[in-house]
């Protein structure tokens, strides 16, 4: 069982950003900036480009409304977009508000308080 599975059956706390039968949105710990969210299909599938076209199509289309709801919340110039998996092997998509490039580079990272966390998550919760 991956750790996001984990953190979908509530067995591992998360910062809950937004959910459906579906998806699972919520903050990422280690983010490379404020508002750093990560989108993830409640069935475990490891690679993005093995999900059912509908479920991949259905990702994106949960994605698009969490990153528009970051971008009303998150001074940024934009929310970029990015799949990796490296670490975690159950597909998520990172989406993080954009001021440089090296915002999506995974190099910098910022550090949050969790009473800022639970802010981060709660407003752009109320933002959808
Ligand atoms: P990657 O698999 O390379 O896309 O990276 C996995 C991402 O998941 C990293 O950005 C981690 O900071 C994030 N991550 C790992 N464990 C947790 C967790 N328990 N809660 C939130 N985010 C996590």
């Amino acid at each position: 069982m991956s750790i996001f599975t984990k953190i979908i059956k509530g067995e591992i706390p998360s910062y809950k950003v937004a959910e459906n039968d579906q998806f699972y949105a919520f903050l990422d710990i280690n983010p490379n900036a404020k508002g750093h969210t990560l989108v993830v299909p409640k069935r475990e599938v490891n690679k993005l480009f093995d999900l059912d076209e509908k479920t991949y199509t259905e990702l994106m289309s949960f994605s698009r409304k969490i990153a528009i709801a970051i971008e009303k919340v998150i001074p940024c110039d934009r929310v970029g977009m990015s799949v990796i998996g490296l670490e975690v092997p159950h597909v998520h998509v990172h989406l993080i508000p954009l001021k440089a490039m090296e915002d999506i580079q995974f190099i910098k990272k910022v550090k949050l308080q969790p009473e800022e966390f639970e802010a981060v998550a709660k407003a752009i919760s109320k933002n959808l």
